[in-house]
C-alpha cells in the first residue's frame, strides 16, 4: 500500500486519500492529560519509546462525478520540510488545482489550510469555493491569543501565522456553515466543535456505502483506547470530549468506513466499542 496516495471507492464516489507529508510531536502535546507513567506504558505497547508521535497528514479527494472535491490543503509548499506535497501528488495523479471545485477546511489549523494559498498568496485552487464553519471563520478573524492551549509557545505562534497567511485571501470565495448541511449530494457537513470552535466532521455516501471522515475528532488512535486522554491542541477539551465520545459512538453504531486525517496511512479503518472506550481497526 502506498504512503502516499490510496485510492479508494465510496459507491460511485471516486476517492484519494493523499498524504501531505508527516509532522513529529512531542508524547507530551498529544496526551496532556495523561499520567506520565501510564502514558510510558501505554507508548511502549504501541511500540513508541522515543517520546515522539510521528502522523501523516491525510488530505481526502473526491469525485462524485459532477464535483471535485478537496478535504482540506495541508501545510502548504515551503512551511514544513517534512509536508507540503499535496499538490505535486495531485498532480501525479492527473488532478490540476483548477479542477477542484470544492475545498472543504474542517477547520483552521496549519495542517488543514496551509495549502489554500500558492506562493503569491492568492488562493491555490482558483475556481473554487471554500467552505468553512462559521464559527470557525469568526474564531481566528477575532485575532485569538490562544493563551489556554497547552502546547508550546512557537507552536501557538506558527498556528496564528498561518491563520493570517491562509484565511483572508479566500475572504471572496468563502462558504460559510452554521448548521449540518448537505453541501451536495452525498456530503453531509456535521459539527464537531472542541479541538476548534468550528471543527467539522463530514458524512460521504453514496449507493447503500458510507465514509465518515472525523478529521481532528482525534488524533491518534490511543486516543479511542484511552478516551480521557486529550491533546493540548483541543482548544475547549471539555467540548471536544463530549464531541468525540459522540462522532466516535456514530461511528461505531453505523459500523461507517472511518477516515481520520492523523491516524496512521491511509487514515482508514473502523471503530468498534472496546470497554470505557473504542478501538481502531485500520482496513
Ligand atoms: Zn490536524
Amino acid at each position: 500500500m502506498s504512503e502516499e496516495i490510496f485510492s479508494f471507492q465510496v459507491g460511485d464516489f471516486e476517492c484519494k486519500a493523499i498524504s501531505d507529508g508527516t509532522f513529529v510531536y512531542t508524547d507530551h502535546s498529544f496526551f496532556v492529560s495523561a499520567p506520565k507513567k501510564r502514558m510510558e506504558q501505554v507508548l511502549r505497547k504501541h511500540d513508541i519509546q522515543s517520546g515522539e508521535i510521528t502522523t501523516p497528514w491525510t488530505c481526502l479527494f473526491i469525485d462524485t462525478g459532477k464535483n471535485r472535491v478537496l478535504v482540506d490543503t495541508g501545510a502548504g509548499a515551503g512551511t514544513v520540510p517534512s509536508a507540503g506535497k499535496l499538490l505535486q501528488r495531485l498532480q501525479n495523479e492527473g488532478i490540476k488545482a483548477e479542477d477542484i471545485d470544492t475545498v472543504i477546511l474542517t477547520h483552521g489549523h496549519p495542517d488543514h489550510i496551509g495549502g489554500n494559498t500558492d506562493a503569491a498568496g492568492k488562493p491555490a485552487f482558483p475556481n473554487a469555493r471554500y467552505v468553512m464553519w462559521k464559527d470557525e471563520w469568526e474564531f481566528w478573524m477575532s485575532g485569538p491569543d490562544l493563551a489556554q492551549l497547552d502546547i508550546a509557545e512557537e507552536i501557538k505562534q506558527f498556528l496564528l501565522m498561518s491563520a493570517r497567511k491562509n484565511l483572508p485571501p479566500i475572504k471572496d470565495r468563502l462558504y460559510l456553515i452554521d448548521r449540518e448541511t448537505e453541501l451536495m449530494p452525498g456530503i453531509k457537513l456535521i459539527p464537531a466543535p472542541g479541538h476548534t470552535p468550528g471543527h467539522m466532521a463530514l458524512a460521504i455516501y453514496s449507493s447503500g456505502e458510507r465514509l465518515f471522515h472525523i478529521s481532528d475528532t482525534v488524533l491518534y488512535p490511543i486516543h479511542l483506547e484511552q478516551p480521557d486522554w486529550y491533546p493540548g491542541f483541543d482548544l475547549m477539551h471539555e467540548q471536544a470530549m463530549v464531541t468525540k465520545r459522540k462522532i466516535l459512538d456514530r461511528a461505531a453504531a453505523e459500523e461507517s468506513m472511518v477516515f481520520a486525517f492523523h491516524f496512521p496511512s491511509p487514515g482508514l479503518g473502523h471503530v468498534i466499542e472496546k470497554g470505557k472506550g473504542w478501538e481502531w481497526q485500520p482496513i
